[in-house]
């Protein structure tokens, strides 16, 4: 039987954000696994001219950053997970929630079957993406 020890939690603080976390918490619980949590923050503001950001944009980026966090760490208490197990990724989300799953040795992926975006898909985009590219499980609960 599978058993998982390291559950990766992907949380987008969508509505159905709190419900894909308890079925993460509750696997997490049964199996006496690790929980950990990741929030990818997509779009990079880039100076397309110079390709280095300005500095105005680099102080939104940087908040952006910070606010992400915060709820990350907010959506962490309240699951009793360390803020140690919390990660705020930049770039693609598909692929850095893939290779954070591979760094810290994920066997499991929670995530929303619906999100943001792809409402009209069957599952949405990043479900779908993870289910393609990951090389653990993916569960993608319901929502
Ligand atoms: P979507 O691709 O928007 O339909 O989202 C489906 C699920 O992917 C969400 O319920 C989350 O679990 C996960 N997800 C979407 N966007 C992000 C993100 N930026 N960071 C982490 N997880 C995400």
């Amino acid at each position: 039987m599978t058993t998982y020890q390291k559950i990766l939690l992907c949380v987008d603080f969508s509505e159905d954000a709190h419900q894909v976390a308890m079925r993460a918490r509750d696997l997490a619980d049964r199996y006496n696994a690790e929980l950990r949590l990741i929030h990818v923050v997509e779009h990079v503001p880039v100076d397309a001219a110079s390709e280095f950001m300005a500095p105005p944009q680099v102080e939104m980026y940087d908040e952006l950053l910070a606010s992400a966090e915060q709820q990350l760490h907010r959506m962490a208490e309240r699951l009793g997970v360390s803020r140690d197990h919390c990660c705020v990724a930049t770039g693609y989300t598909k692929q850095e929630i893939i290779s954070h799953a591979d760094d810290v040795g994920s066997d499991l992926i929670v995530v929303g079957s619906h999100g943001r975006h792809g409402l009209a898909l069957l599952l949405g985009s990043t479900a779908n993406a993870l289910l393609h590219g990951a090389a653990c499980d993916v569960l993608a609960v319901r929502v």
